[in-house]
């Protein structure tokens, strides 16, 4: 058993008024998780203190080479008033997958997700109550070193932070318009696309500003080697219908093998659909769309959980994907996953956690 030391803040802030209100990433809880690491001491001193600033050398080398990794996932406020996490064993797993990439020391995944418990339960109170409000939870690791060197850290901090965000969809979904980036890569095939560090997203804001500037709300990733292939959107991973069958990228090394992706082809495969992980290039879905077989398009990510496509522009062809409403297939899976997530619905085993 693990020994995690809490010490309470003695000046809690005020909660939010306006649930509604809140947005995303504003707001942080009173209390953060912390733990360090050293060569001698591996891992250590877990404890949940006071939410503060951090002291760093200005030669620590995440702030230099970005050696840095991180998570996202959410609890939930359930109709009996129960705090839930969906499957969040999955983002320490993740997590650990990152670290390989970036030679950050591996963690105990069964102390990271006590601990987050842990954190979850002294903040429960902060877990708003409103429709489709949550807490957002921000594990991450840095490397610490004060060092100018490039090689990995000798001393790290793995931190978790937590947010409550309001209600990502304020009126009921609605589709995003997404632009097909044609100019800029986001990552290749032995590069570091499959681990979630702070890099990946560095090297998409260009991409990003210039699609928000064109009227879009985010790009869709094609393959950085042939530009051909599709890969992913922003910060979600993406699938097609085509006629009955459901498409989506496979894992490949250069996109991010989301939990919510993974828990739609789950859910739908034990619906009877048929789902296929595959290679899919933009000239095919051109094509299906051209010849009506393109029923609909959806993201799937932590922070929309299901976000349909109204739009699908490539180069100079304007794709209006189910002529712009929200697809039969995009609206089960949304009203499926969140009722798991708010614990209204069992899930399959290991989904929902109960907290407290
Ligand atoms: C986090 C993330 C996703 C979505 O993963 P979920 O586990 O479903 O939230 C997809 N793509 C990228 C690049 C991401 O960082």
């Amino acid at each position: 058993m693990s020994d995690i030391r809490v010490e309470l803040t003695t000046g809690p802030k005020a909660k939010p008024k306006d649930e509604n209100a809140i947005g995303f990433g504003n707001i942080y809880t009173d209390h953060m998780f912390v733990m360090n690491y050293d060569e001698e001491r591996g891992w250590h001193d877990p404890r949940i203190v006071p939410y503060g600033d951090i002291a760093l050398a200005p030669t620590a080398m995440c702030l230099h080479y970005g050696q840095t990794v991180f998570e996202g996932l959410k609890a939930y406020r359930g109709d009996d008033d129960s705090i839930y996490l969906f499957r969040p064993d999955k983002n320490f797993e993740r997590l650990n997958l990152s670290c390989r990439r970036l030679c950050i020391p591996l963690l105990d995944e069964q102390l990271c997700l006590e601990g987050l418990k842990k954190l979850v339960e002294v903040e429960k109170d902060w877990v708003p109550h409103v429709e489709n409000t949550s807490l957002y939870i921000r594990p991450f690791i840095i490397s610490t070193e004060p060092h100018l060197g490039v090689k990995p850290s000798s001393s790290y901090l793995f931190i978790i932070v937590m947010s409550p965000s309001g209600p990502y969809y304020k009126s009921g979904l609605k589709p995003v318009d997404i632009y097909v980036e044609t100019e800029y890569v986001r990552a290749v095939k032995g590069g570091m696309g499959m681990a979630k560090t702070g890099g990946n997203y560095a090297v998409s804001l260009k991409s990003q500003v210039e699609a928000e500037a064109a009227g879009f709300s985010q790009t869709l990733w094609l393959d950085g080697v042939e530009r051909k292939y599709i890969e992913e959107v922003g910060a979600m991973n993406i699938f097609f219908v085509m006629e009955d069958e459901v498409i989506t990228p496979m894992i490949n090394g250069s996109i991010l093998s989301g939990i919510t992706r993974m828990s739609v082809i789950e859910l739908l495969k034990s619906e009877g659909y048929k789902v296929t992980e595959r290679r899919i290039s933009i000239d095919e879905i051109s094509d299906a769309y051209d010849m009506g077989r393109l029923k609909e398009v959806f993201g799937t990510g932590t922070a929309a959980v299901i976000s349909p496509v109204g739009v699908l522009k490539w180069e100079d062809k304007v794709m209006a994907v189910s002529d712009g409403a929200i697809g039969p297939v995009s609206r089960h899976l949304y009203e499926e996953l969140t009722a798991i997530q708010w614990g209204r619905k069992e899930g399959f085993p290991g989904w929902s956690v109960k907290v407290c």
